[in-house]
């Protein structure tokens, strides 16, 4: 399988400011060095309680926020620089690539690496910067059309102001990927698409309901022709019986134009329903990344193991065990020492406060960051 978006040890952390000079007084660390890979084709689902980082992954992942530090290679190209100012983009090249060219052995570079090496020893350094810093404008548009988001709040995302047409058609039409002279066609047939009426293009977003103005966001989304739609929280405002008809749509969405999917979601079924792969997130870490079998067979977290045993059973003769867990996540600011989750893990020993465990792979394409995986039964 194609891997679409690569992440490469992604931080990010917002300043906290007080004072009469807003000095920076802490940090918030919302994502802290997370990797992790997203296929083509496939459905990623994100997963972890509220302030656990996933949205601020999301939408740094999309240069909503720029990321403190590590790399986000789309579609073979390390994108991170793109947005960044030239004289930062060039630093920042300089210090992921031109340093490892010069220091380390050319033979152990793998994919991005060994591309970007071919470029500096055919060009030189400064043949390096003006190949990799050229057409920035269009390479940034590129990814604008590649990543589209739909947002979580079907109410707040749509300005009330304007009209379907123009919210649908305002991106693609800056991004060139449609005429003007094209806009009635296209938004039509993304609002069919979605189910829709085309006629319903020139009502405001009041006329619709919270489910339809959900589909009028894919809409907006798909007419970009996308690889990637992050969609953070996409189905939560919406009623349940609403909720399944969105996801489904999506999914026939996602077999019709073979769209790759980072499904961000606090509700564990709703993940369950619509991914491929799953990734549990706990205070700004991924603590397991595995594919949906192999996580519900098996989770190895016993924080995933929590999590999943406050999943609801439609059998009520079914008396699964519920694992409560103490107290509430803690503040992403002062994280807990050595494993995060250890104040409220259960099988707690004394490594796990001393020692931070690294997420590991377990079994082929299961990975946790746990130092006793799989001890809570
Ligand atoms: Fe629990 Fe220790 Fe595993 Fe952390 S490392 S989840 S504290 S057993």
């Amino acid at each position: 399988k194609k891997v679409l978006v690569k992440v490469d040890n992604l931080v990010k952390h917002f300043p906290i400011r007080a004072g009469v000079f807003k000095r920076i007084v802490a940090w918030v660390r919302a994502v802290d060095d997370i990797s992790f890979e997203i296929y083509e084709g496939e459905t990623l689902g994100m997963v972890g309680e509220s302030g656990c980082g996933k949205t601020t992954a999301g939408m740094t992942l999309l240069r909503l926020y720029e990321p403190t530090s590590g790399r986000i290679i789309v579609d073979n190209e390390d994108t991170t620089f793109y947005f960044m100012p030239r004289f930062k983009a060039k630093q920042y090249l300089k210090k992921t690539y031109i340093r490892k060219f010069k220091t380390e052995n050319p033979e152990t570079f793998t994919g991005i690496d060994k591309k970007y090496y071919e470029i500096y020893k055919d060009s030189g350094e400064k043949g390096f910067y003006d190949v990799l810093l050229s057409n920035l404008n269009e390479k940034r548009s590129e990814f604008r059309k590649t990543m589209q988001i739909v947002f979580q709040d079907p109410y707040s995302s749509l300005n009330p102001r304007i009209r379907i047409k123009t919210i649908v058609s305002e991106g693609p039409v800056m991004h060139k990927v449609i005429k003007k002279s094209e806009i009635i066609e296209k938004v039509k047939s993304a609002l069919e698409e979605v189910g829709i009426h085309g006629d319903h293009m020139y009502r405001f977003p009041h006329q619709f309901s919270g489910g339809q103005r959900q589909r009028i966001g894919i809409a907006r989304a798909l007419l970009m022709n996308p690889k990637l739609i992050v969609a953070d929280e996409a189905v939560a405002a919406l009623d349940v019986s609403i909720r399944s008809q969105v996801i489904n749509l999506m999914l026939d969405l996602q077999k019709k134009h073979n769209l790759t999917y980072l499904f961000i979601s606090h509700d564990l079924s709703v993940i369950k329903y619509i991914s491929d792969r799953i990734i549990v997130m706990y205070l700004g870490k991924i603590v397991e990344d595995a594919s949906k079998k192999d996580l519900f067979d098996e989770p190895l977290h016993p924080y995933t193991r929590a999590l999943m045993s406050a999943i609801p059973v439609p059998n009520p003769e079914y008396k699964k065990k519920r694992i409560i867990l103490k107290g509430d996540v803690p503040s992403p600011v002062n994280p807990p020492s050595g494993c995060r989750f250890h104040p409220r893990c259960p099988v707690a020993k004394e490594i796990c406060a001393k020692e931070e465990p690294q997420l590991r792979e377990i079994t082929p394409g299961h990975k946790v960051a746990c130092h006793f995986p799989g001890s809570l039964k």
